[in-house]
C-alpha cells in the first residue's frame, strides 16, 4: 500500500527536484531539499544504500592520513564535517579512540607520527580526547592482543564512528524526508530521460524493478546521485560532465570481536596503508583494501580474503590464527574516486588519490551530477546541492528547518523514562552488547516511541526477533508498516545489521529466520523466503567464478 502510494504520487505530481540514487549523497539530497520545502522525489534501482554506501569502515573521520601529504585544507574540512556530525548525532555517531602500533622498518618514528597526531586534534579545535604517545609496554599491557615483537611504540588518537550500520543512518535521511512530504522509492530504476525544451520538464522514464511497469516522472531538476554509476546514468540523460569516476574496491571480514575493548585497532598493512579492526557490537570488522577496479560490479576475491586474513594474523595474537571459518559476512563496495574527464586515466599512485567530492552543475540543462565523497562529509554535500538547485532557477525560500540530526536531550530523556516503565531493558539478553533502549532510540529517533507503544500493547513484541541479533520482534513490525522492506535481505542487512552479526548458513538454518520473514511479509513469506535463498546462491556462484 505504501509503495503503491508513493509510485502514484511521484508519476502524477510534477517534482521540483528528482534525486536518481539512494547512497549517502542522495539521502542526504533528498532530505536536505524536502527541508526547504521543495517537492522532491528520491528513486534507487535497488534497496536504498545497496550499493557502496553499505560497504564503508563506518568512520566519520577527519582524513587524518592526509595530514601526510599536507593536506590540510581538506583535513580542517573533514574535522570540521565530522564535529558537526558528531554534535548533531549523538548517539549515532561517537567518538572511538584509534589504538596504533608501529612496526620496526615503518616510514616515520612514533615520535613523528604522534606530533602529526597533535596536530591533527589542534586543526579539528580539540573536539575530541587528545592523541598519547604509546610505548611498547603500554601496548602490551593495554591490548594484549596485539604482537609486539617489532613494535617501535605506537599513538592513540580519537577519530568517531558509526557503532550502527552505515545503510541505516542513510535510511534514516529519507525516512525523516519522507515526513516532510518527500517521495522516496527503492526499487526503481531510472532508464535514463529528456528535458521537454516547452515546458522546461525532465521526463524520466523509470522501471519498478518489482513488478516490471514502466512510468515516467516529470521534474525540474535532476539530481544524479549514483555512486558508481553516476557516468552511466549520464549517459542515459545525455549529459557530459567535466568530471567523471574511476574506481577502488575496498572489501571488510566480518569475525568475532577479537578485543573487548572498544576501540579501533589501527596498523599499517604490507602495501603501507591504514588498516583497521573496528568494533561493531559483538564482532569486529577488519580491513580494508584499495584496489583499482575497471567497473563498479565487484566481488570479494580470494586474494582479498587473504590479504586481509593475513595481514591482521601478522598483528594480531589470537587463541588461533583466523582463518576462511572464521568469516561471519564480508563486505565489498567500489569507492567512486572523482577524476577530471580529459584527466589522463593512467593514474600512477593510486592509493594516494584525492577522496574529496565534486558536484558538476549544468544550469541550462538543470542536472546535478555528484561525483565521489565520504560518508563524513555528507552535511556539505546536502547544503551544496541546495543551492546548486537554486542556481538552476528553483524558488527556496528562506529560515526553513533544520534538515538534519537527532531529537534533543529532552525528548531522549522522557523516551528512556517510558522505556523503563515498561521494563523494556530488562529482557536485554545478557550477552548483548548493548541495552535495548540505547540501540532503539538510536535506530528510529522520535519515532521509538511508537515502537515502546506497539510492546506496551503487546509485550512479546520485546523478546528477542532471532537469537543473538539483537533486534526485536517490535522491530520486524515497525519495518513492515513503516520502512518500505521488499526483500528479507532489506531489512536483515540495511535496515538492521542481523546478517552481519550471523552468518548466512545460520540464519537459512534458524527457524527464527523464517519466523521474521512471516512477519515482514505475512502471505507474500514464501516467495520473499524463495527469493532469499536463491540470492545467497547466486553470490555464491558469482564469488565462485
Ligand atoms: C571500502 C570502503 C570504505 C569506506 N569507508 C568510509 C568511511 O569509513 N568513512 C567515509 O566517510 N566514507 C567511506 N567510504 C566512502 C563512502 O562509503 C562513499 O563515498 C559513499 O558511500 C558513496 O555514496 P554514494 O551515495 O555516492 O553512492 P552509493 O552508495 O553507491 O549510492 C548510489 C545509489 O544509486 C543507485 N543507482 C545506480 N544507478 C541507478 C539508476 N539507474 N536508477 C536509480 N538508482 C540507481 C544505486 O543502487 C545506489 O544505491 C568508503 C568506501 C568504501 C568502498
Amino acid at each position: 500500500m505504501q509503495r503503491d502510494e508513493q509510485l502514484k504520487k511521484i508519476t502524477e505530481e510534477s517534482l521540483d527536484v528528482l534525486v536518481i540514487g539512494g547512497g549517502i549523497n542522495g539521502a542526504v539530497s533528498f532530505a536536505a531539499l524536502a527541508g526547504q520545502g521543495l517537492k522532491v522525489g528520491l528513486i534507487d534501482r535497488k534497496d536504498f544504500a545497496s550499493e557502496t554506501s553499505m560497504h564503508s569502515s563506518n568512520l566519520v573521520w577527519g582524513g587524518i592520513k592526509y595530514m601526510e601529504s599536507y593536506e590540510f585544507g581538506l583535513v580542517r574540512k573533514l574535522c570540521m564535517s565530522r564535529n558537526q556530525l558528531m554534535s548533531a548525532y549523538p548517539t549515532n555517531i561517537r567518538e572511538l579512540r584509534f589504538f596504533t602500533n608501529l612496526d620496526r622498518g615503518f616510514r616515520f618514528p612514533a615520535i613523528m607520527l604522534y606530533m602529526g597526531a597533535f596536530l591533527y586534534w589542534l586543526i579539528g579545535n580539540c573536539c575530541t580526547g587528545p592523541p598519547r604517545l604509546l610505548t611498547t609496554s603500554k601496548i602490551r599491557d593495554e591490548e594484549p592482543v596485539v604482537k609486539t615483537d617489532k613494535s617501535i611504540g605506537g599513538i592513540e588518537y580519537s577519530d568517531a564512528y558509526l557503532p550502527e550500520n552505515d545503510a541505516r543512518f542513510v535510511f534514516q535521511f529519507i525516512r525523516s524526508a519522507m515526513d516532510r512530504n518527500g517521495i522516496a522509492l527503492n526499487y526503481v530504476e531510472s532508464l535514463g530521460g529528456e528535458r521537454d525544451q516547452d515546458s522546461g520538464l525532465w521526463r524520466v522514464k523509470v522501471r519498478d524493478q518489482i513488478c516490471g511497469n514502466h512510468h515516467e516522472i516529470k521534474a525540474k531538476v535532476l539530481v544524479n546521485a549514483c555512486g558508481p554509476f553516476v557516468d552511466f546514468q549520464n549517459k542515459a540523460l545525455a549529459q557530459n560532465t567535466k568530471h567523471q569516476h574511476v574506481f577502488s574496491k575496498g572489501i571488510h571480514l566480518i569475525v568475532k570481536r577479537i578485543t573487548p575493548h572498544e576501540r579501533v585497532l589501527t596498523f599499517f598493512a604490507d602495501d603501507g596503508r591504514l588498516f583497521f579492526a573496528i568494533p561493531m557490537g559483538k564482532r569486529t570488522v577488519i580491513g580494508t583494501t584499495d584496489t583499482q577496479v575497471p567497473k563498479p560490479e565487484t566481488h570479494v576475491t580470494p586474494e582479498d580474503r587473504s590479504f586481509v586474513l593475513n595481514n591482521i594474523n601478522k598483528r594480531v595474537e589470537l587463541e588461533e590464527p583466523l582463518t576462511e571459518s572464521d568469516i561471519i559476512a564480508e563486505r565489498c563496495g567500489v569507492r567512486p574516486l572523482v577524476v577530471e574527464r580529459q584527466q589522463d586515466k593512467t593514474i600512477t599512485d593510486w592509493v594516494k588519490m584525492s577522496r574529496k567530492h565534486e558536484i558538476d552543475v549544468d544550469t541550462n540543462q538543470k542536472t546535478i551530477s555528484i561525483f565521489g565523497g565520504k560518508l563524513t562529509d555528507c552535511l556539505n554535500i546536502g547544503e551544496e546541492v541546495v543551492e546548486f538547485v537554486r542556481e538552476c532557477g528553483v524558488k527556496i525560500h528562506e529560515n526553513t528547518s533544520i534538515w538534519y540530526g537527532e531529537p534533543g536531550k529532552n525528548e531522549h530523556d522522557r523516551f528512556l523514562q517510558k522505556a523503563a516503565k515498561i521494563r523494556l531493558d530488562d529482557f536485554t539478553p545478557p550477552d548483548a552488547s548493548e541495552q535495548s533502549s540505547s540501540r532503539l532510540w538510536r535506530r528510529y529517533g522520535s519515532k521509538a516511541f511508537d515502537l515502546l507503544d506497539q510492546i506496551e500493547s503487546n509485550p512479546e513484541l520485546k523478546e528477542e526477533l532471532i537469537p543473538g541479533s539483537e533486534c526485536l520482534k517490535v522491530e520486524a513490525t515497525h519495518a513492515r508498516d513503516h520502512e518500505m522492506v521488499v526483500h528479507l535481505e532489506d531489512f536483515l542487512r540495511r535496515r538492521t545489521k542481523i546478517s552481519m552479526m550471523i552468518s548466512q548458513k545460520n540464519l537459512e538454518e534458524n527457524p527464527a529466520t523464517k519466523e521474521a520473514c512471516q512477519i515482514l511479509f505475512g502471505d507474500h513469506s514464501v516467495d520473499r523466503w524463495t527469493s532469499f535463498i536463491e540470492s545467497s546462491q547466486v553470490q555464491k556462484d558469482v564469488a565462485l567464478n
